[in-house]
């Protein structure tokens, strides 16, 4: 999977090459669908969601330029990969999953292979995780038609994030936000296409 899809597509960030080699993509997959894990493709978790393709979560995490120091948010926890590859560089990965099911499975996955530096929360992730902001980086892996206000305030200076803006699932593309003390400066960087980032209204009939 690495070689075929992640380095030979131009990603050569040694530190995200070396976590796709380390984490097991197969533990985050449904058991029904382990024999496609290494595939190029997204694949459904359930709950009409998906662990995005392994090139996506490689050329994401490549763009946010994480280092060991790194205190990451994830908006959209899912299974529990993405997050997974981000521990394995950054120092901590906080997490939120607005499907309580999808997020006590990605805990269990989790606390199974070890990781310490990750904590997982259900609630909205359009409104960040105040508590142990600010981040010096934010990756939303659902795509939104704004910058969601209270994610670019927990964004520390100097901060990176890429987001998924858009508002059909066709006209999507992934956009780096890089904050500095003059402002916010926005770059398109590809076209992309993940499942919508939901809003609160429609969080309680989603929730369960
Ligand atoms: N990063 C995941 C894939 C994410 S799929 C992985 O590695 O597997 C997108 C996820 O975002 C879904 O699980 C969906 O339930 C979640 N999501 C959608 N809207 C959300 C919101 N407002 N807050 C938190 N999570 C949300």
């Amino acid at each position: 999977m690495v070689e075929e899809q992640i380095v030979s597509r131009g990603i050569n960030d040694q530190k995200v090459v070396d976590a796709m080699r380390a984490v097991p993509r197969h533990n985050f997959v449904n058991k029904n669908m382990v024999h496609l894990a290494y595939t190029d493709q997204p694949l459904p978790i359930g709950r009409n969601q998906t662990i995005s393709q392994p090139y996506v979560v490689a050329y994401m995490t490549s763009t946010l330029e994480l280092n060991e120091k790194s205190r990451v948010l994830e908006i959209g926890t899912g299974s529990g990969y993405q997050a997974a590859i981000l521990a394995e560089i950054a120092k901590d990965v906080y997490s939120i999953e607005v499907i309580e099911g999808l997020a006590e499975k990605a805990r269990k996955v989790i606390k199974q292979l070890n990781y310490k530096n990750i904590k997982i929360k259900i609630g909205n992730g359009r409104k960040g995780w105040r508590e142990y902001a600010p981040y010096s980086h934010i990756i939303v892996t659902a795509a939104s038609e704004d910058i969601p206000k209270a994610l670019l305030e927990q964004l520390d200076i100097d901060g990176r994030m890429v987001i998924p803006i858009g508002h059909s699932s066709w006209t999507q593309n992934l956009v780096l936000v890089a904050k500095t003390k003059d402002g916010i400066r926005r770059e398109k960087i590809l076209p992309v296409r993940f499942v919508p980032l939901i809003h609160e209204k429609k969080i309680s009939r989603r929730r369960k």
